[in-house]
């Protein structure tokens, strides 16, 4: 064997699972001998139907996702869902959101352009907020089931018993842990952090929920007509819906503490994410700020108590081989994203550095 590849904590676009790397590399110029790569084959091709007929069954697997919910392969990412769910789900009437850190912030700004928007509950960054002052003839709640910048998650998801839609943004915990559809009336994000390359858009609708966009919503981004094309109205992110594919393969083939799947792969998460927060609590040189129920198992933002010792930190981690740990800009401090793709070895090496970095410059 060769020496390992660094350890990579970027928030996203972020680690892959290297057997998938390997495959598409062996695939790059020659896919199942059709003499193409996939980035060269038509949409319509029965070798691209067949690669995209997979990667949705193989992921409707993993999430357990109920027949009454479509999964669309889209484009546009994230954000582009902020604007594209307003302008298919409020009829430009009201809008509910819960703000539980930056991204929530941005989902209410730019739903306000198209519809009535209600801050129900403002958190600080830090903590789930109480107290959802929501609104029942509102057509859908929104909130960021896991915010990627300030590190909160959602362990279990919110019980909105008005008879309100409830729209989940997790694209940075994505196929982390199993999804509790019955809460659920549509889920979005983006690929790049927790399922391939950046260019793909997932989103899960339930079927009641189709038919109603706004007659100013682009055709392409009418959930209805992308359901109705099977996600191929135009043309969808082919290469990255076959790396897709791969990770979701990966994902199910996966075995952890005598599990396989999804299980396995939430084990695994756990596992990472207590042995992280363990060495960040018992440490003097570092802090993580996120109330210890909503801790987020994928991204775990933490600052060193001497904010001069930031650059050497950096520095020092890169050269250990630990890639990517600069927090977010508008948060500052250090940020480690612990991914699905992450193993358990990433995750010893960064608590050793944490351990080793302290002893020397503690
Ligand atoms: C990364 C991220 C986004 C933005 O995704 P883009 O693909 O860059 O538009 C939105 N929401 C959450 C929770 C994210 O982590």
């Amino acid at each position: 064997m060769t020496a390992h590849r660094p350890f990579n904590f970027s928030a996203g676009p972020a680690t892959l699972p290297e057997p998938v790397l390997r495959q598409v590399a062996a695939e790059m110029l020659d896919w199942g001998g059709s003499g193409m790569s996939v980035m060269e084959m038509s949409h319509r091709g029965k070798e691209f139907i067949s690669i995209a007929e997979a990667a949705e069954r193989d992921l409707r697997e993993l999430l357990s996702v109920p027949p009454h919910f479509r999964v669309l392969f889209m484009q546009g990412g994230g954000l582009g869902e902020n604007a594209i769910v307003p302008m298919n789900l409020s009829r430009g009437g009201k809008v509910d959101v819960v703000v539980t850190g930056s991204w929530s912030r941005k989902s209410a700004a730019e739903a306000r352009r198209y519809a009535d928007v209600h801050v129900a509950a403002e958190g600080n960054g830090r903590e789930i907020p109480r107290d959802w002052r929501l609104r029942d003839d509102a057509a859908y709640v929104h909130v960021c089931t896991n915010e990627t910048i300030d590190g909160v998650e959602f362990h279990d998801l919110p019980l909105v018993d008005n008879g309100v839609p409830l729209v989940i943004d997790c694209s940075s915990h994505m196929l982390s842990r199993p999804i509790d559809w019955s809460r659920v009336g549509l889920a979005f994000g983006g690929a790049q952090k927790n399922i391939g390359p950046a260019g793909l858009t997932l989103v899960f609708v339930r079927e009641d929920l189709l038919g109603h966009a706004m007659s100013i919503c682009p055709s392409a981004f009418n959930y209805e007509t992308v359901a109705a094309a099977q996600s191929m109205y135009n043309t969808p992110p082919t290469f990255a819906i076959y790396v897709a594919g791969l990770v979701f393969q990966w994902a199910k083939a996966f075995e952890y503490a005598g599990k396989q799947g999804l299980a396995a792969i939430e084990q695994r998460n756990i596992d990472k994410a207590a042995l992280l927060y363990q060495a960040l609590d018992g440490a003097s040189l570092y802090e993580n700020r996120v109330q210890a129920n909503c801790r987020s198992r994928m991204n775990v933002p933490f600052y060193l108590k001497d904010e001069r010792l930031n650059d050497a930190f950096l520095t020092e981690a890169k050269a250990a081989g630990l890639l990517q740990l600069k927090g977010h800009k508008t948060v500052g401090g250090m940020r480690a994203s612990i991914y699905n793709a992450m193993p358990l070895e990433g995750v010893q090496a960064l608590v050793a550095f944490l351990k080793d970095f302290e002893a020397r410059h503690g």
